[in-house]
Formats: C-alpha cells, sequence, structure tokens
C-alpha cells in the first residue's frame, strides 16, 4: 500500500497545538473587535489578476504564486495574502467607509521551505478603507502591539519608514538605481538580477557582499513630499504618545509593490536572524483604485501566526491549553449509563468523555487517569442497585457515594461552574 505525507512547506496541525491556533485567532478577534473591527471572509482563491496588483515586481506574484487554470478556463490563483482580495471585496460591495475589517486564514506562496518559512501559512490581519488620518495609522499599529502583549510576547520590536506618495517613491527608486548602477561591480549577483526588477527591494538584501553598498544608498527620507512628512512626523508623535517604541529604519520597504506612507514591521528578538519577521503592514493608497475602485485610502497589516507561535515557543508564553475533560465517566454495567450521564453532564457545559467496548474495570480506570480528567464517575453494579453514582477525585484518590439524582449539580459544585 502507498503511504503519503504532507507536501512540502505544509504541515498537520495536531492536538494540542490546534487548540493554540483556535486561541491565537479568538485573541485577535477579541482585540480588534474591542476597536470595532468586523469580521470579513474573503474567498481562498481567485482571478489572478486580483494578485498581479500586488505587485508585478515582487518574487511573491513573480515566482510564488500556486496559479492555475480551472476547468472552466479561468486563470486563478490561492491566495498569496489577503490584502487585495479585501479590497476587492470593497470594490465589488462598496461598503459605506470606513470600513474597519479583520480576517484570519491560510495564505499560499510557493517558497523554500524551512522553520519559519511554509508553503501553505496563515494570518491574522486588518484592513481600513477610507481614511487618511494619521492617528488612524497609530490605531492600526497600536492594536497588533495590544495583540502581541495579550499573548504574553515582551520581546517585539517595531521599525517604522515611511515610502512616501506615489511622486517622491518613484523620484527615490530613479536614485536608487543611479546609486546602484554605479556600483553595479560590488553586488551580489542575485542583487543585480533584483536591481532589473525593482530596485527598492535590493535594500533587502541580507548578503554580506551587499551591505557597503546598501548602507550607503541615498535615504527615502530625503525624497519625502511636505505631505508625506508631515503625515510621518504625525504618525511618530501619535506613536510616543501612546507609548509604544519603535524605530525609524529607512531600509524598510517591505515586499509588496503596493505600499506608500507609512510602512512598518515586527520581529521578535527571540528568534534567528532568518525568520524573525512575525509582522507587518503599512498604507497603501493607490491599490483600491487599481483594483478598478475610486481612489480610496487603505492601510492595515498582517501577522504571521506560525511564526509569532514559534515566538511563543522561544519566550515560554502562550502555551497550548490540552483538551482535558472534566469528568470521565466508568460503566462498568454494559455503558448505557455512561451514555445517560455524559449526555446530562455535556448539556450542562462538563467536559466529559467516557470508556467503550465494555471494557474491565482496571482498563477503563486506565483510560480515566490518561483522560487527565479531575473526577471519575463510577457506575457498578451496586451503583446502579442503589441508584447512586462513585465519585473519585483523582488528586488525592478519595471517593465518595453520590446519589444519581444529585450526581450533576454535585460535580457543578465541584468543579466551581
Ligand atoms: P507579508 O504578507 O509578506 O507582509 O508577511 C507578513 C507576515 O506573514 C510575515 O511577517 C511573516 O510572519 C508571515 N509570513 C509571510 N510569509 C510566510 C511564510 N512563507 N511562512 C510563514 N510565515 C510567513
Amino acid at each position: 500500500m502507498p503511504s503519503f505525507h504532507t507536501s512540502p512547506g505544509t504541515r498537520d496541525i495536531l492536538p494540542p497545538q490546534a487548540n493554540r491556533w483556535r486561541a491565537f485567532v479568538a485573541v485577535f478577534a477579541d482585540v480588534v473587535e474591542t476597536a470595532g473591527y468586523d469580521h470579513v471572509i474573503p474567498p481562498m482563491f481567485e482571478d489572478i489578476g486580483v494578485f498581479l496588483r500586488v505587485g508585478e515586481s515582487t518574487e511573491i506574484v513573480t515566482k510564488e504564486m500556486y496559479d492555475f487554470e480551472d476547468k472552466g478556463g479561468r486563470h486563478v490563483a490561492l491566495r498569496p495574502e489577503q490584502t487585495a482580495s479585501v479590497c476587492r471585496a470593497f470594490v465589488e460591495h462598496r461598503p459605506a467607509t470606513p470600513w474597519k475589517v479583520w480576517y484570519s486564514g491560510p495564505n499560499f506562496r510557493y517558497e523554500k521551505p524551512q522553520l519559519g518559512r511554509y508553503r501553505q501559512f496563515d494570518q491574522v490581519g486588518i484592513e481600513v478603507l477610507g481614511v487618511v488620518d494619521p492617528h488612524l495609522d497609530v490605531e492600526v499599529i497600536a492594536l497588533a502591539s495590544e495583540f502581541y502583549a495579550r499573548l504574553g510576547l515582551r520581546h517585539v520590536r517595531l521599525a517604522i519608514n515611511s515610502l512616501g506618495d506615489d511622486g517622491d517613491r518613484d523620484r527615490y527608486v530613479v536614485a536608487l538605481r543611479e546609486h546602484f548602477t554605479a556600483r553595479l561591480g560590488e553586488l551580489s549577483d542575485e542583487s543585480r538580477a533584483t536591481l532589473e526588477r525593482n530596485p527598492l527591494r535590493v535594500l533587502d538584501s541580507k548578503r554580506s557582499q551587499d551591505a557597503d553598498v546598501v548602507a550607503a544608498a541615498p535615504s527615502m527620507r530625503d525624497f519625502l513630499g511636505a505631505d508625506a512628512a508631515a503625515h510621518f512626523a504625525a504618525v511618530q508623535d501619535g506613536l510616543r504618545l501612546a507609548g509604544i517604541e519603535f524605530v525609524v529604519d529607512d531600509r524598510l520597504v517591505r515586499g509588496l509593490d503596493y505600499y506608500r506612507r507609512t510602512t512598518f514591521e515586527f520581529t521578535a528578538g527571540s528568534l534567528d536572524a532568518a525568520h524573525t519577521a512575525i509582522g507587518g503592514g503599512g498604507r497603501y493608497d493607490g491599490l483600491v483604485e487599481q483594483l478598478g475602485g475610486p481612489a480610496t485610502p487603505g492601510i492595515g497589516f498582517a501577522l504571521g501566526l506560525d511564526r509569532t507561535l514559534l515566538a511563543c515557543d522561544a519566550e515560554g508564553v502562550f502555551a497550548p491549553r490540552s483538551s482535558r475533560v472534566d469528568v470521565f465517566v466508568v460503566d462498568t454495567t454494559g455503558g448505557a449509563h455512561a451514555a445517560d450521564l455524559c449526555a446530562q453532564l455535556r448539556r450542562r457545559g462538563v467536559r466529559t468523555d467516557r470508556a467503550w467496548d465494555a471494557r474491565s474495570m482496571k482498563a477503563q480506570m486506565k483510560a480515566a487517569d490518561r483522560s487527565g480528567a479531575q473526577l471519575v464517575a463510577i457506575v457498578g453494579d451496586d451503583e446502579v442497585a442503589a441508584a447512586t453514582v462513585l465519585l473519585r477525585t483523582m488528586d488525592d484518590g478519595s471517593q465518595r457515594t453520590v446519589p444519581r439524582t444529585a450526581v450533576v449539580d454535585d460535580v457543578l459544585a465541584v468543579l466551581g461552574h
């Protein structure tokens, strides 16, 4: 018989880890819904044209897209991120602005798999459409910070930058191209290839061969127009007022082409250099227009779930909660009493499991032990005859006989429900 394994870059998330994934999204939903963000669920695949707007010079689009022709001859792609889909949804449905939404779920990129880098990975994120106010940039960044704090993470660093407006960015790209072209011989082969496509991305190079040329490159700061500069100053003031620590990193350009003005990235001090980026975002004031909608400013972030959980592991916080039950029912009379007692307890919200296959008392008690339950409810012939249940507290091994009619309330009292 053939045996199958998960595809490269994908994983099974088994218990108890999977509990942690759900809890991660629940904490995120709580943080952002408290700030008035509504849940949105875009599809996992759509017309490839939507994602081409992410930037035809980014690797996400040129190399990593899971695209294919469906049986109806449509050229579709699995989403590599969700911002473009949210903007497409905005253009399609035209909700009132400001439109403040959050999302979660998997994205797909054909990357070289390694620890912290997967082909299917999850993100949680928010997007706001229709607001230019720099105070919103501060709110968006503050919500990400608040979320990390709620997970218990303490070693998260925030870097911010401004990519200016369209014209500013274009002038900067010209200056960068001139700078890198003048020192072409010193650049790595990879950066020379990147330069052809997108000079901004050369700034991202982590190769030591490129370090000197990158360090000497012109700074975006000197190319910001007056409006973009004032916006950036207001964002920094707001962050200081909110007590959020940050550094300005004028090399922070981020992967996606659609960013304008504020960009930011969170890195985990507890992770190795290869995968320290745990989240990022920024303004994308031109994206809605590119997708056929009215000129609409936008800002958002996406936080990587997989990597953030690695950071949680490294800091020893946000441990997975086991799905332990509270009560385990042992029934040596055939199993019908266990079914009845389980149903009653579960209806009252008590997490309850039981043994199967009419196993021996010894085997059932072993299963009870393995379940981690605090209480074991035992029903044998004597208990059935007397209409009672034997309640055993697993911690100290003490046992009490309780009338069958009172057992549910008794259990609730012991558990403090
Ligand atoms: P991006 O959408 O590229 O701005 O990425 C936002 C965040 O998603 C990053 O900071 C990572 O934490 C996470 N991320 C991006 N790509 C991957 C991947 N291939 N595997 C795991 N996490 C990823």
